[in-house]
């Protein structure tokens, strides 16, 4: 028998046990009782006892216009009260206004969309359709890289989560623009070494690979969960004329560095680089329902309108999803949400810098628009990680020590190996900016227990 729904109201405490006994968590080792979140609002949430956290990660770098916006609130109970779901052949208004919608916002001759529920399965998709647009099978992918967790996606990906998955068919890797880690652009060169400059490293392995055996090219165009890394300018447009060259798709996975995340709407307006395929989630529209999607440019738009679309979904384009997109895009032009990210950004690095300067264990502080990273090191002129790569439990604690502390404090962070990413929603106030640091600065104590001075 269910519980009476007044008992689950009035105590807290059964959430916690039926989410250890009953709950399955994401990337987890189970029977941790979680904090219990009750309320949200903006940049903040609230647990159980009524303890407030400034959301300095939104979430899973998803809010990007914060928790419970009024505007994509009221969207989703207009849609439920008029129409929750339409299978995806039909037309349909949320549907047909998100793709136009993203036709307008994103660069160049994109236009064309392809919803699904979420990043990973957008990006199954659009290696998919790679495919079968080029005849070829191979895909280039990164190390440093995290594309999703269906099998596909989890091949794709480059970071030690890609050792979960099946064998990945056709998978070859290539090394990232890490300048702060490339042995040979941390040595004082002003030019970027050949694989920080992308186009040289990406023709090299071509040539062994054989490019016309090479379906596409898949890159997120500002590296998010393994460490907020920026390519140097240039690097992208680089990468581009070699896919160019040889007739290679580039996809750009900007589930993460999209929607106005980095102080443009795409990070590849950055450096005015347009993708064959452009592949969104998360902040298209703050993650409020599950929503996805991979954006087609002009010819292979006009391709599919002779060859059948090789993918599907039962809630491809779902009407709940799509009218919470909408709100989310207009809120974002409405609210002048991408000027705003842009300059909290600014404001953001150069305090983070600053602060940094302070703490022996802050090796560098980068980013762009409210997409932040700052690494950690044992040692500024070595530049040795203060913990080692893809580190867990006793080896990431002075990570650990630094991010708990900060949520004592009242900051939610989130770290991998030895970067933290400050991901914070693009809508907060400078006063949450200002509160945000002044933990920080404490927190840096931490690790500085751990470096030299
Ligand atoms: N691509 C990137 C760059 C991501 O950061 C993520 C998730 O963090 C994904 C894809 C997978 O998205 P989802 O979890 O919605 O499947």
């Amino acid at each position: 028998m269910p519980r009476p729904q007044a008992e689950l109201a009035n105590d807290l405490s059964w959430i916690q046990e039926a989410h250890v006994q009953h709950y399955i968590q994401s990337w987890s080792v189970q029977g941790q009782k979680p904090l219990v979140i009750t309320s949200a609002q903006g940049s903040w949430f609230s647990d159980s006892t009524g303890r407030r956290y400034l959301d300095f990660q939104s979430q899973l770098v998803n809010l990007n216009l914060g928790h419970q916006h009024p505007a994509i609130v009221s969207a989703i109970k207009e849609q439920a009260e008029k129409l929750c779901y339409i299978g995806p052949a039909m037309g349909n208004d949320a549907r047909s206004e998100l793709a136009e919608l993203i036709a307008e916002i994103t660069p160049g001759d994109l236009c064309s969309t392809f919803f699904t529920t979420g990043g990973a399965a957008a990006n199954e998709n659009a290696v998919r359709l790679a495919r079968h647009y080029t005849g070829r099978q191979k895909i280039v992918a990164r190390y440093r890289s995290y594309h999703g967790a269906t099998a596909g996606a989890l091949g794709l990906t480059g970071d030690p989560r890609h050792h979960l998955a099946t064998l990945p068919g056709g998978v070859v890797r290539m090394f990232d623009p890490y300048q702060y880690r490339c042995s040979a652009c941390s040595t004082g060169r002003t030019d970027p070494c050949p694989i920080c400059s992308g186009g040289p490293h990406l023709e090299e392995i071509l040539m062994y690979e054989d490019p016309n055996t090479v379906a596409a090219v898949i890159l997120e165009s500002i590296v998010g969960t393994n460490g907020i890394i920026v390519p140097p300018d240039g690097y992208l447009q680089s990468i581009r004329e070699v896919c160019d060259r040889h007739g290679i798709l580039l996809i750009l996975d900007e589930v993460m560095a999209g929607c106005g995340r980095s102080g443009k709407w795409f990070a590849c307006n950055h450096w005015d680089v347009v993708p064959d395929i452009l592949v969104t989630a998360k902040g298209l529209n703050s993650g409020y329902v599950p929503l996805g999607a991979m954006t087609v440019s002009r010819p292979i738009a006009d391709w599919l309108k002779k060859n059948k679309f090789p993918g599907g979904l039962t809630y491809a384009g779902h009407p709940l999803a799509c009218a919470s997109g909408v709100a989310a895009i207009r809120a974002t032009i409405e609210e002048n949400i991408v000027q705003r990210a842009a300059e909290s950004g600014e404001y953001l690095i150069s305090r983070l810098k600053k602060i940094g300067e302070r703490h022996p264990s802050v090796g560098d502080v980068r980013g762009k628009g409210l997409f932040i990273g700052v690494e950690f090191v044992k040692n500024r002129k070595t530049r040795e990680p203060l913990v080692p790569f893809n580190a867990t439990g006793e080896k990431a604690a002075p990570m650990s020590a630094m991010v708990k502390f900060a949520m004592e404090q009242g900051l939610y962070l989130s770290s991998f190996s030895n970067v933290l990413r400050i991901t914070p929603p693009l809508n907060i106030l400078r006063e949450d900016l200002d509160f945000g640091c002044e933990v920080l600065d404490r927190a840096f104590e931490l690790t500085d227990r751990y470096a030299e001075a």
